[in-house]
């Protein structure tokens, strides 16, 4: 097919996923068609090399054209593309690959649940926690708390719990069982003069406050990032977790950790939650599961969760939640390969090494640029943050579009691959695992002459 033609088709037949429908349809937008991909490089039909310095999104962690993933995916269609996994069924890989899953997560965690992607994850864990509470006879305690900022999705209830106004408004969102709460985003910070220890007090201040005007007692669980991710990438202030956790425990409140972007090694440790210390009830695992290979994703339920759902089960009956595709094997087997490639790579450590480098280089480049409020960033994510006026942190008007004319510019000159964030001027980086020095000097570079030529 010419290009053309698949140009054409593609605004006659598709609509995409978070896109300016009536632009794309109209042709205002580019339309790039993606043809193949080796390691942090993706390439076009036109024969356009790009660095991927998101891969994908935040989810081709091992990076591109791994053969191990892709022979593994083959020889399960090959041998048995789908079978059930309802009443006991299972297969092979997804019998591993749970045991796999289950040896890297903390240790208080006991069972997997798949499904396919983070929306879905989200979307099983509030129907396990307002399971969990019927069982314990808790009818009122179902409300979810989740942060401005966050980002868990974009289904009924996932979308409420996104704290994104874009996905709310014309949704009739959020739903009435979701409340939010203040984004730890120190740079953001209303008052100025606080330091990272007020600012900290104040989020557990805010928190107290909404679970007293709710009542504890209708509030059945929290749900959060390790860092939050597509709400600005921002890694927690120091103690953050430590002190939202007290604050949890001591109303009888569930934790889950949204771990679909930190889980399998982002902030070169395992999980997010290991790198913070956080002791969740359920962790959501998608994206680096399977290095986006294949769909898979899953809801990770602690001891303490599992116990009453299990015995739940023995008086009510079996769970009336289960998914066509649940444990598919080619993604069970897609996710048994990329698991043990990070293994065998040492991947892990090199997300933190890489990462760190990035981060490092990143902020050399651009620290004292004028319009450089803040450059951030934890193991292998890394944000750099636009402001009008460093000095009063005042911030441009959205309709200035800097992050995405940014964005834009940097693939236009040097073929690289960042995300513009969806609120604010923020410029997002999330690369391969795989990354290397060399590769990360080619993102710095290209992101300093990007912004040289967007705002001198
Ligand atoms: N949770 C987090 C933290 C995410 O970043 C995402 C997607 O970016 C999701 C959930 C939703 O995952 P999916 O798009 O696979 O439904």
């Amino acid at each position: 097919l010419k290009n053309d033609q698949l140009d054409q088709w593609d605004r006659d037949n598709f609509f995409h996923p978070s896109t300016h429908l009536a632009q794309h349809a109209r042709g205002d937008s580019p339309s790039r068609v993606i043809k193949t991909a080796n390691g942090v490089h993706i390439e076009d039909r036109d024969g356009n090399q790009l660095l991927d310095a998101f891969a994908g999104l935040y989810c081709v962690n091992v990076g591109y054209g791994r053969q191990d993933i892709a022979e593994a995916i083959a020889a399960q269609a090959k041998e048995l593309a789908y079978y059930h996994s309802y009443v006991g069924h299972g297969t092979e890989a997804s019998i591993t690959l749970s045991k796999m899953i289950l040896d890297r997560a903390p240790s208080n965690m006991s069972k997997v649940y798949f499904g396919l992607g983070g929306s879905d994850a989200n979307e099983t864990n509030v129907k396990l926690i307002w399971y969990y509470n019927n069982i314990l006879g808790r009818h009122e305690k179902k409300k979810i708390i989740s942060r401005w900022r966050g980002y868990h999705g974009s289904g009924l209830v996932t979308g409420s719990l996104t704290g994104l106004e874009l996905f709310h408004k014309k949704f009739d969102l959020p739903l009435a069982q979701v409340v939010h709460t203040e984004a730890p985003y120190y740079f953001r910070r209303d008052d100025l003069s606080q330091t990272e220890e007020q600012f900290v007090a104040h989020c557990v201040a805010e928190l107290e406050a909404l679970i007293e005007r709710e009542g504890a007692d209708t509030i059945a669980a929290f749900i959060g990032e390790p860092v939050l991710g597509t709400g600005g990438i921002v890694p927690p202030p120091a103690g953050y977790w430590a002190a939202i956790q007290a604050v949890l425990k001591k109303h009888d409140i569930l934790l889950v950790a949204d771990e679909v972007v930190t889980g399998f090694g982002r902030l070169g440790t395992m999980f997010g939650s290991d790198h913070y210390g956080i002791e969740a009830d359920i962790i959501t695992i998608a994206k680096g599961l399977t290095s986006a290979y294949a769909p898979l994703s899953g809801s990770i339920v602690s001891d303490k969760v599992w116990k009453v759902l299990e015995q739940g089960t023995d008086e009510n009956g079996p769970i009336g939640h289960g998914w066509t595709y649940s444990a598919h094997p080619i993604g069970a087997a897609a996710g048994v390969a990329n698991l043990k490639l990070i293994d065998e790579l040492d991947l892990v450590t090199n997300a933190g090494e890489v990462g760190a480098y990035l981060n490092k280089t990143m902020t050399e480049a651009l620290g004292s640029h004028p319009n450089v409020g803040d450059i951030r960033g934890e193991g292998m994510l890394c944000a750099v943050e636009f402001v009008k006026d460093k000095d009063s942190r005042t911030f441009f008007d959205a309709a200035d579009k800097i992050g995405p004319q940014i964005s834009a510019t940097l693939l236009a000159q040097d073929k690289v691959i960042a995300r513009a964030m969806p609120q604010g001027d923020i410029l997002g980086f999330a690369p391969p695992f795989c990354l290397t020095k060399a590769e990360a000097d080619t993102v710095v570079a290209a992101t300093a002459a990007a912004v040289k030529t967007v705002l001198g």
